[in-house]
């Protein structure tokens, strides 16, 4: 199968490695010189469980010919709409594109550009880290879920879950994927924003009663949204999940962490405090966590003059 990795940070080069190693022909698109340069000249460095070099193909967005059978779309959110706009003449009628970024209202934006037929929403728990231009540091083991945004699509959803399937990355066609999609944004919204603010690490903002507290009213505020939404949210469920993986990755620092604080990037919480927060607006219910999560993340971001 013909795949186009748009956006080929931690997780595109990931997710393009492995499919490549399945047997797709495989085309890397990004827009970080320094990154692109590295992998056209010395190929792309895989660390981690494994060390090897895999040969890519990787050019500008802008650049790519030729219709793909699948887009997956893995920028930043805040990153995504330019991509959409700058792979549209390679978007054809038969290509289906798949989002698995982080965070909540993308499907919004990529019906602007995409027919609502071809779009496949998802989301991973697989995780992937950048060490540096041209190095993809690959750990540990995920799961995908996914699903066609039309309910009538939902044999190609299983094609393209077959695809991923036959690349050893455990992928689930899900009749109902939104309630996962929430799920996921509720951990990023409580613990991205929350160690990225205090700086510490997960365990750190999960020992501290105050921080408990904090995390559990913006869980309270996520699922009271979705479920406002129409979306099947349940807040005990929820609750029980986030704690679970706050256990499990106690030791570490989340990514809007490593983007924020780290390496003074811009960070996603727009499309997750800040997305619930919008979405409340509309809806007449008071979320005061995101709300003040969001304009701290933002101030903090002016603090570093990356805005
Ligand atoms: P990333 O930050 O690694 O890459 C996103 C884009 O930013 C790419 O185009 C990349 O080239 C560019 N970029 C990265 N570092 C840069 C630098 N120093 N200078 C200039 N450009 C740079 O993003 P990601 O971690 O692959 O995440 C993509 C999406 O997937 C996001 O929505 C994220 O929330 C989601 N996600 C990430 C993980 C993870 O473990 N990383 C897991 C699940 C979902």
């Amino acid at each position: 199968m013909k795949i186009y990795i748009a956006g080929a940070g931690a997780m595109g080069c990931r997710f393009g490695v492995q499919l490549s190693e399945a047997g797709n022909d495989v085309t890397l698109l990004d827009n970080w010189e320094a990154h692109i340069q590295a992998i056209q000249q010395e190929g792309l460095k895989v660390v981690g469980d494994e060390e090897k070099t895999v040969q890519l193909p990787i050019m500008k967005p802008v650049e790519v010919e030729g219709e793909a059978d699948l887009v997956i779309l893995f920028t930043k959110a805040m990153q995504l709409k330019q991509m959409l706009q700058d792979i549209e003449t390679v978007v054809g009628e038969q290509t289906r594109v798949l989002c698995l970024l982080n965070g909540l209202g993308h499907a919004d934006v990529i019906k602007e550009y995409v027919p609502e037929s071809n779009i496949l929403m998802g989301v991973t728990v697989w995780t992937a880290g950048l060490k540096g231009p041209g190095t993809v540091l690959m750990q540990g083991n995920g799961t995908i879920n996914l699903q066609s945004l039309d309910a009538s699509q939902e044999a190609s959803g299983r094609e393209i879950t077959d695809v991923l399937n036959g690349a050893g990355l455990n992928a689930t066609y899900d009749t109902d994927v939104v309630p996962s999609i929430w799920r996921k944004a509720c951990v990023n919204g409580t613990m991205n924003s929350g160690c990225a603010l205090l700086d510490c690490t997960i365990g750190e903002l999960f020992a501290s009663e105050s921080g408990l507290k904090i995390v559990r009213e913006i869980i309270h505020e996520f699922v009271s949204v979705g479920i406002a939404e129409g979306v099947d949210l349940n807040e005990e469920e929820i609750t029980n999940y986030v704690m679970d993986i706050s256990v499990k990755a106690a030791p570490h620092y989340p990514s809007m962490h490593q983007d924020l604080v780290q390496n003074r990037r811009l960070t996603e919480i727009d499309y997750l405090n800040g997305a619930v927060n919008e979405k409340a607006k509309r809806l007449g219910i008071s979320t005061p966590y995101c709300q003040m999560m969001t304009q701290l993340i933002h101030t903090k971001e002016d603090i570093f003059g990356i805005n």
